[in-house]
């Protein structure tokens, strides 16, 4: 599933002329001193884990990479001619939460991806973070989970103007406001009344879990006081780089799509992230014809490029049923010696619970 999500959000990343860049997970402290933030990580929330070396240097697991990206543009781009750039890896983070839970969700070491972009001027600063906005639309619609951008804080990060994506769920840890008779949709965090179409109380309230949140940083990296990053424009003068970055949960998201797609029986995996599409349910794997047929399913079906799972244990049928159910596949197969002899196989879409008998050289698929 996190592979399939990853991806997804690679493809869409190089889409939007993305780079693939690879960053440490062990940061030195050196470039957070710089930006300012070795402090003020330590007098916040404390997330960040620290250690140092064989030699006494600080050093720490990294939460997230502002600092370490734009120490590597200063090291690496000195021309104004090499802007716009937009740099993403998926990596490892850890941070050191306070209460760590709901599976997933909230754990201490997760994966996230991130990007970071860099422009000459606010204005393309802008279009870039419009770029990663509609990039990030794409993403999660392929995913297939019900999801809405809102208007977000910008927290630590720094920067004025950030959106999160949030999954819709009522076990989602934050509360959001949204606007049916306009496009004002808002963490409640952010909900500051003289900028409301309305009053609270008139807005509709739902919960959400953040997949993925979104921020134009302008120069709180780069300029003097912090990190110090400057190009010369083409009018001789030199002026600090503007920058964005963007993360998605990918961890995250795996949980927050089963809490979206589940019944009692287990999960119901959007088919974009689904581990297989198909697994075919063995019945009697001791039965040389049944486990043969099954066998040839299972060749065919990767023979087309489908991903597909082949339960060939000894349990009872009952057991193999209700696992198949839990691990939530999109599509089973049953194959026995009943089925065999009148020439079907028994499909079973699992969204839907339909099943369909099918002769042993149909799919539904
Ligand atoms: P939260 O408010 O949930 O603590 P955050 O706002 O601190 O998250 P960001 O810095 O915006 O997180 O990180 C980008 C993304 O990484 C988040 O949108 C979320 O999907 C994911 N993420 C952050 N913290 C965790 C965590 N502890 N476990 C799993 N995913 C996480
Ligand atoms: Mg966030």
């Amino acid at each position: 599933v996190i592979r399939k999500i990853e991806a997804i959000v690679r493809e869409e990343h190089e889409k939007a002329n993305a780079q693939e860049i690879l960053m440490p997970f062990v940061q030195p402290a050196e470039v957070w001193r710089e930006s300012g933030r070795w402090e003020k990580y330590e007098q916040k929330d404390k997330i960040m884990l620290r250690f140092k070396d064989r030699h006494e240097n600080d050093y720490c697991l990294q939460p997230t990479s502002e600092d370490v990206v734009t120490a590597l543009f200063r090291d690496n781009v000195q021309s104004y001619r090499d802007l716009p750039q937009n740099w993403f890896h998926i990596q490892t983070k850890f941070r050191d939460e306070i209460r760590p839970r709901f599976g997933l969700m909230r754990t201490r070491e997760f994966i996230m991806k991130d990007a970071y972009t860099f422009d000459l001027t606010k204005e393309d600063a802008l279009k870039s973070y419009d770029v990663m906005k509609q990039t990030y639309i794409n993403i999660f619609t392929r995913i297939g989970v019900d999801f809405r951008p809102v208007s977000a804080d910008n927290g630590d990060m720094g920067g004025d103007y950030s959106h999160e994506f949030q999954v819709l769920a009522q076990t989602g840890e934050d509360e959001l406001l949204f606007d049916p008779d306009s496009d004002y949709a808002v963490n409640v965090e952010k909900y500051d009344p003289a900028t409301a179409p309305k009053p609270k109380e008139e807005l509709e309230q739902v919960r959400g879990i953040e997949v993925g949140h979104i921020f134009y940083l302008g120069t709180t990296y780069t300029q003097e006081d912090a990190m110090d990053v400057k190009l010369q424009h083409a009018d001789g003068e030199s002026r600090p780089v503007h920058m964005g970055c963007y993360g998605i949960g990918v961890s995250r998201v795996a949980a927050a799509a089963i809490e979206q797609n589940h019944d009692e029986n287990g999960i119901i995996w959007p088919e974009a992230i689904a581990p297989y599409t198909v697994g075919i349910i063995c019945m009697r794997p001791d039965d040389a014809e049944c486990l043969s047929v099954a066998e040839k399913v299972y060749a065919d079906l990767q023979a087309r490029g489908i991903d597909v799972l082949l339960d060939d244990s000894k349990e009872p049928a009952g057991a193999k049923f209700a696992r198949m159910d839990l691990i939530g596949l999109p599509w089973q197969c049953v194959v026995g010696p009943k089925g065999i002899k009148a020439g079907e196989l028994e499909w079973k879409y699992r969204k839907t619970g339909e099943r369909q008998n099918l002769p042993l050289d149909k799919t539904p698929l």
